[in-house]
């Protein structure tokens, strides 16, 4: 089989989804790889380190035209889709769930496509678990991006000149990103606190030398069998928000990192919690994505609002490009290794991983969730034809 690895275009995106050493490893299996020009220069990876560790290097449409299997970071745009073949298999972050829409045309193209926003949080899968991965990232570069933005020092200072007392770092949500921001802040000798609807991360905060926050919340049922984080009902989290608001108001630094599976992010830090924290202060929202977790962030900006920094960008990962591409095609290279455990394309679809991670296969649509949110897009398009048509 023969592997390429695509270029990124879009704008701001400095990853690759394979790194000279997966090269090398891919190889080592006994395939063959192509990679783009230039596809690892912005993650600080020469063409020349590419064809040392046994990759050819192609443009882009003669990748496309001689690879059975594409790698790419995230998903195409149209200047790649006019070129993949029928029987291609694409292999990225193609977010099926945000534009489900693109798995109709790569249907209709004929490529079998394979989402890692897709891998199960399994512990089968966790070599695989991009998500994971690249949030380890972006809750190590918030807090960067955090005392870069403050005007004071992290840790506790004793200096001829006076005492410096060490910056207050709030983390809300202390799942992978959360965790991955408290070691860093406790690193740079920040006093930092903690809070998560799940309390079964107590220990793992505490752990790490954090203060676990524990609000009494009127809620019993907050996580599902699973593990996973289950969206509270909306007075409790209106409870949440005003007992969270006292925390914040003490903190030099809140990163929030809160989301549950497949919904909008909650709104945990208000408009009036941003507006009693001190001028200077810092918010980075890494929730940015699915519409923030504080009310005044604007996805994909840095904006100031009374004084207090607001960091909602979208692509942290991409700030660190090495190492996000190093874990990233990590992953890719243990997803390939099973979906192709057998030598050649093997879609085993009772196996957990292959059902959850292939979104379109043999010219069809084949993941449930995508069909039903394509189901869903048709009816809300159909109703509103039927009222365009009454008027
Ligand atoms: P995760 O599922 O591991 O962690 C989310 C945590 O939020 C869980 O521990 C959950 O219990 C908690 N939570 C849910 N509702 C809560 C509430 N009401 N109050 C407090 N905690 C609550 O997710 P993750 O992989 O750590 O990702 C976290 C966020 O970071 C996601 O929104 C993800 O999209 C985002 N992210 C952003 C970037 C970027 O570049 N901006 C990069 C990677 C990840």
């Amino acid at each position: 089989m023969k592997l390429g690895i695509l270029r990124e275009r879009a704008p701001g995106e400095t990853r690759v989804a394979a790194i000279p050493d997966t090269v090398a490893a891919y190889i080592k299996l006994g395939h063959a790889v192509v990679g783009e020009q230039a596809a690892g220069m912005a993650a600080g990876f020469s063409d020349q380190r590419y064809i040392t560790a046994g990759a050819e290097i192609r443009d882009a449409v003669a990748l496309l035209n001689q690879c059975d299997v594409v790698l790419s970071v995230q998903r195409p745009g149209q200047e790649v889709i006019d070129h993949l073949r029928s029987g291609t298999v694409l292999i990225g972050l193609l977010q099926p769930f945000i534009y489900p829409e693109l798995a109709v045309t790569l249907a209709a193209r004929g490529v079998t496509s394979v989402s890692l926003d897709a891998v199960p949080r399994i512990a089968r899968a966790q070599s695989m678990d991009a998500l994971s991965s690249q949030s380890t990232v972006a809750g190590y570069k918030a807090v960067l991006l955090a005392a870069n933005a403050l005007p004071r020092f992290f840790p506790l200072l004793m200096t001829a000149a006076g005492v410096i007392p060490p910056a207050r770092v709030l983390v809300i949500g202390a799942g992978v990103a959360g965790l991955g921001a408290i070691g860093t802040a406790r690193r740079l000798g920040a006093i930092v606190r903690a809070y998560d609807t799940r309390p079964a991360v107590k220990e793992q905060v505490e752990s790490l030398g954090a203060t676990f926050v524990e609000l009494t919340l009127q809620q019993e049922k907050r996580e599902d069998t699973a593990g996973y984080a289950t969206a509270l009902a909306a007075d409790v989290e209106a409870q949440e928000r005003a007992l969270l608001s006292e925390q914040i108001r003490e903190s030099d630094i809140v990163i929030t990192t809160a989301q549950v599976p497949g919904q909008r992010a909650p709104v945990l830090v208000p408009r009036s919690a941003v507006e009693a924290m001190l001028p200077g202060s810092v918010i980075v929202d890494l929730a940015a994505e699915t519409g923030g977790n504080c009310e005044v962030s604007v996805p994909g900006e840095v904006t100031q609002h009374h004084g207090v920094t607001i960091i909602a960008l979208k692509n942290i990962p991409a700030m660190v490009p090495l190492h996000a591409s190093q874990l990233y095609a990590q992953n890719v290279f243990h997803l390939v290794r099973h979906l192709y455990s057998k030598g050649e394309l093997d879609l085993d679809f009772t196996d957990e991983i292959t059902r959850s991670v292939c979104i379109t296969h043999a010219g069809e649509v084949c993941h449930p969730t995508v069909q039903a949110l394509l189901r869903e897009k048709q009816a809300a398009a159909a109703v509103n034809g039927e009222g365009a048509h009454r008027d």
